[in-house]
């Protein structure tokens, strides 16, 4: 038998970036991006199908043959027992039942996966979490969501929804958050919050985190605001390393383009304010935009072994 291909896709609040790839990952067979539409639940469901049909027409008919599966990584509340998106506030998904409604579609099996968590397995796999068993990886974007591995293992948790570390409370009577909470680090140190603080020191609404990092060293408002929002990213993350007690700590998303401007002071601040936990290499992730794609295909090449296993 021929090898299994896997059509890939991560359904991104701004790009929907789908792959057809090979079990050993390397350079996809096809690949093909699409802008998502906005806030719209059954455009971005048909941008989906359009994205998938497009992948597929671009391969000859043997590989066509060899796609056993279609397997996609999506942001918010997941399901991925049974192929459901709870809830994806930015695509406009409630109780969505994305993978039976794709798979009837297609005519082809689909597996949903959360995208940061199969982007954290791709760069514990492939990436910069490399031969590390116990890791972190933070990615930090619009949001702020986190993959946790233990043991070598991704940790889901036993309701689905482990690594929201957007969404933890670092200050109870901090700003208001969209979930309806107080002091969300995602309020603070996401690329979005990041943008807006600038944005109100400057009073440019359109101000973004990029424009943050381009004027450091000469807007002392933005070297404030990336100041802050670091100092609040530190708290952040030494509730979690107290917690975890990685070995290696991985930032991805968006804002970690920053590089060194961005994991330097911050280790520096987790250095200094630490007085328990022990403080891992905090370091930049390394498969940049193919991290969820490459992510989706590991974690449903990794399901098509299971089944034939216990098959
Ligand atoms: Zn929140």
């Amino acid at each position: 038998m021929s090898s299994p291909l896997v059509l890939a896709l991560d359904v991104g609040g701004t790009n929907l970036r789908g792959e057809v790839l090979g079990s050993r990952l390397g350079a996809p067979v096809a690949s093909l991006s699409l802008p998502t539409p906005e806030h719209d639940g059954e455009a971005t469901f048909a941008a989906i199908e359009v994205l998938c049909r497009q992948l597929l027409d671009r391969l000859t008919p043997a590989q066509r043959e060899q796609v056993e599966v279609v397997g996609l990584g999506v942001p918010g509340i997941v399901d991925h027992v049974r192929g459901v998106v709870r809830l994806a506030g930015n695509l406009g998904w409630v109780n969505m039942p994305l993978a039976a409604r794709l798979s009837e579609r297609l005519d082809l099996p689909v597996l949903v996966h959360h995208d940061v968590t199969v982007a954290g397995l791709a760069e514990q796999t492939l990436g910069a979490g490399s031969g590390v068993e116990d890791l972190l990886a933070v990615f930090i974007g619009t949001g702020i969501a986190a993959t946790i591995v233990v043991a070598g293992k991704p940790v889901t948790g036993g309701l689905h929804q482990a690594g929201e570390i957007g969404h933890v409370s670092i200050d109870r009577d901090g700003l208001l958050c969209l979930c309806g909470q107080r002091g969300c680090l995602e309020m603070y140190s996401s690329a979005r919050a990041i943008g807006r603080a600038y944005g109100e020191l400057t009073g440019d609404p359109d101000a973004t985190s990029l424009d943050v990092v381009s004027a450091l060293g000469t807007d002392p408002r933005a070297d404030t605001v990336w100041s802050d929002a670091i100092d609040a990213l530190a708290h952040g993350l030494l509730a979690a390393i107290t917690l975890l007690s990685p070995s290696r700590v991985i930032i991805g998303g968006g804002l970690s383009g920053a590089g060194p401007l961005l994991v330097d002071p911050l280790r520096a601040r987790l250095v200094a304010n630490a007085r328990v936990a022990a403080i891992p290499p905090i370091v930049v992730a390394r498969l940049g935009q193919r991290a969820g794609v490459l992510g989706a295909a590991l974690a449903t090449f990794r399901a098509l072994e299971m089944e034939r296993v216990s098959a």
